[in-house]
């Protein structure tokens, strides 16, 4: 089966004579239209918001598209705050959804106007002495243990690091109030990558049925629930992607049934990554070995340091090679880079054409925790990045990392460094 890139190998081939491989290129047109989709989907609630996940894809080029398409961010760390400052995203359009707290990164989210996601219990205090006072909009993150009867989307939340139960919930909730909060909102994320409709619906709906509770016995009535992100992406050809109008509408049908038949009208927050850009951005690498050992292997210019999903999750993405999209499979091959560590692999055991040298390779659905989660073992450094316009231009969003760039945080010779820039 086969799944389809916005460029073809001429394209390629053009820019690879201007930047070198291996880089990373996003289809903007890709991205309009999923956000325009989930803004389609929850029309219905006047207050809707997608913060978008910063983390999947931290680059300020990217988060001016999404504040012009009215998306907030969701940040988790003083630079992601910054760097959705320097886009033009500010004040209540970002929450903070961080755990395990600084003093200095509470201060930091309170100053830039954030709702503060209020990850614990014993978090309350915390932010009380970072700040000296309990900012006015405040969320608190919710981890039920078990969650009704259904087990499919999540792992163990007994488990989880994230979030509080419910009675500790309700504690936070009453001293934010008793300390002068004034609007308040619950955050929970059960799942990662779900692939079903009924996730967000089924969330929402235990949400809800919450938001009385809370209002009953605390008479506190919330002002927003913040569904998260979780919501997957068809990394295989043979997955179904979700229906994004059917899960706004699932969403919608328990907001009347619970809320709106008890007197309650919120704003509905979401906190995708994934969903938003990760279909719609591509790590394109050029083959530079073949090896014929105990298996076949096609050595790529990429390593796992450009995208680790596969190295650390085992996970699955689809590959293209470009120009020989037709031609028939030639064999497995394990599709390998160059680091000294046998996890990097972007492809194991995958049936592949007839694959040369000098050939160029896209690998897909990387838009979302790709580039973000690179790093530079072996010395590797970190790859460019690129929009495809939908004018058809491709734009530099982040050029490649340099040698310098790598040394810049190192005691090293000056006069070797200075010699060898010469
Ligand atoms: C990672 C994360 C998200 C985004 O998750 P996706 O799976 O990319 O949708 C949203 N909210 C929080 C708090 C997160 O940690």
């Amino acid at each position: 089966m086969q799944k389809n890139t916005p460029f073809n190998l001429n394209d390629v081939k053009r820019w690879a004579e201007d930047y070198p491989t291996p880089f990373y290129v996003y289809d903007e047109a890709g991205i309009r239209a999923c956000v325009e989709g989930v803004k389609k989907a929850f029309a219905w609630n006047p207050g809707f918001r997608e913060h978008f996940a910063v983390k999947a894809f931290p680059n300020p080029s990217i988060l001016r598209l999404l504040k012009s398409l009215g998306c907030g961010a969701d940040c988790a760390s003083i630079p992601e705050i910054v760097m959705a400052g320097c886009s033009g995203i500010e004040g209540n359009h970002i929450v903070f959804s961080s755990n395990e707290t600084s003093l200095d990164e509470y201060r930091v989210a309170v100053e830039a106007g954030a709702i503060i996601n209020i990850d614990d219990l014993t978090q309350v205090e915390q932010l009380e002495k970072a700040v000296g006072y309990i900012p006015e909009a405040v969320c608190c993150r919710y981890n039920p243990g078990e969650w009704g009867t259904t087990n499919e989307f999540i792992g163990n939340l007994y488990d989880s690091k994230f979030g509080m139960p419910e009675d500790q919930l309700f504690e936070a909730l009453r001293q934010l109030k008793e300390k002068g909060a004034k609007r308040f909102g619950v955050h929970a994320m059960l799942a990662s990558c779900c692939l079903s409709n009924d996730y967000y619906p089924m969330l929402a709906e235990e949400l809800f049925a919450l938001t009385i509770k809370i209002r009953d016995e605390l008479g506190i009535t919330l002002d927003f629930i913040d569904l998260a992100g979780g919501v997957g992406i068809p990394y295989r050809p043979k997955e179904k992607p979700v229906d994004i109008a059917a899960i706004g509408e699932g969403v919608h049908e328990a907001y009347d049934r619970i809320l709106k038949a008890n007197g309650i009208e919120l704003d509905i927050y979401t906190e995708m990554g994934r969903y938003i850009t990760g279909p719609y951005g591509y790590l394109v690498t050029e083959v530079i070995g073949k090896k014929h050992i105990y298996k076949e292997y096609i050595g790529v210019d990429a390593t796992a340091s450009c995208l680790m999903r596969p190295a650390i999750y085992g996970s699955y993405h689809h590959i293209t090679v470009l120009g020989k999209e037709n031609e028939p499979a030639a064999g497995i091959f394990d599709v390998v880079g160059s680091l000294c560590e046998n996890n990097d692999k972007f492809a194991v055991d995958r049936e592949l054409p007839a694959v040369e040298l000098g050939d160029y390779i896209a690998i897909h659905d990387a838009g979302a925790h790709g580039h973000s989660m690179g790093y530079t073992y072996n010395a590797k450094l970190r790859p460019a990045e690129f929009m495809l316009c939908e004018n058809g231009e491709l734009k530099m969003i982040r050029r490649a990392q340099t040698m310098n760039d790598y040394f810049a945080t190192l005691d090293c010779d000056a006069e070797f460094m200075e010699a060898r820039n010469r």
